[in-house]
């Protein structure tokens, strides 16, 4: 995967290309990132990228030439690549778009700065727009990072054990189990006895258990509106039994006393 991003701090993915899994997948040929700086891009002898917006008000807005120009140089390194405006106004990025972006020939990356970009570079230059997040970051460089990121973790290869991207948060529409590592008791909080079992039945049981319920604390919005597999209906009506007995316990007609009816909760 080739990524392009379009930036006016390429300095800022010189570190973020060298390190950790990013780094390693550079330096294995899965990934390689060329940062096109937009000032190379504006014509005249101050380079630039920027003016007052029409209409007035505060602020500066990211001139259309230099852009325009630029996304075609990075078309021209890779003129397959699909172009993504970094915006906050775009569409949530999450697992599932990373997934969609994976066998994508290439990435061209632009990242806004001031108060976002010449509506009209949309036109014709952009095929998606992505944001991180409802807030307002001050540049697209760290969106873009995050963009690149996820989608580098998922090419076949970057990871070295293939489990990992498997298990991660998300693969399956569940939050990932806990995680321990030793020493096997911390400030008198002791690791799971399950997970020093030995046992990999019982430990992946217990895995899969804590995830779905930590799904369900944490996030109940993936678990809403979605198949449930019978193994994860069977978790979700084991622990409704456990607090149903718990509440059936408080008083001897049980939940049925309190207002009324337990249908209505
Ligand atoms: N005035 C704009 C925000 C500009 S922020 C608005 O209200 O829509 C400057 C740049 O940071 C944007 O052009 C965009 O590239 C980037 N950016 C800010 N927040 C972002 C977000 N949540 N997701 C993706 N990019 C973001």
């Amino acid at each position: 995967m080739h990524f392009s991003v379009l930036t006016i701090f390429p300095v800022l993915f010189q570190a973020f290309g060298a390190v950790g899994i990013i780094g390693r997948a550079v330096k294995q040929g899965h990934i390689s990132i060329q940062a096109f700086n937009i000032r190379d891009f504006a014509a005249d002898k101050h380079h630039v990228t920027d003016d007052r917006p029409y209409g007035g008000g505060s602020g500066m807005v990211m001139k259309a030439e230099p852009l325009a120009d630029a996304v075609r140089a990075a078309k021209g390194r890779c003129p397959q690549a699909r172009t993504i405006l970094m915006t906050p106004q775009g569409r949530p990025f999450c697992q599932k778009t990373a997934r969609s972006l994976v066998s994508a020939a290439g990435l061209i990356l632009i990242c806004g700065r001031y108060e976002g970009i010449d509506e009209r570079i949309l036109e014709g230059y952009v095929d998606l727009e992505l944001s991180v997040g409802d807030y307002v970051l001050s540049g697209g460089e760290l969106a873009a990072m995050i963009v690149m990121d996820a989608v580098t973790r998922l090419i076949p290869g970057v990871l070295g054990n293939r489990d990992s991207a498997a298990g991660d948060s998300f693969a399956e529409q569940r939050l990932a189990h806990p995680q321990y590592t030793r020493p096997a008791v911390f400030e008198e909080q002791a690791v799971p006895d399950v997970l020093l079992s030995g046992d990999h039945q019982k430990i992946e049981n217990w895995r899969f258990e804590t995830s779905i319920i930590r799904t369900l604390l944490k996030r109940p919005d993936l678990l809403k509106n979605r198949r449930l597999e019978p193994r994860e209906i069977r978790i979700l009506k084991k622990w409704h039994s456990e607090i149903e007995a718990i509440i059936d316990a408080q008083h001897p007609s049980g939940a049925d006393a309190l207002s009324g009816a337990r249908k209505t909760w």
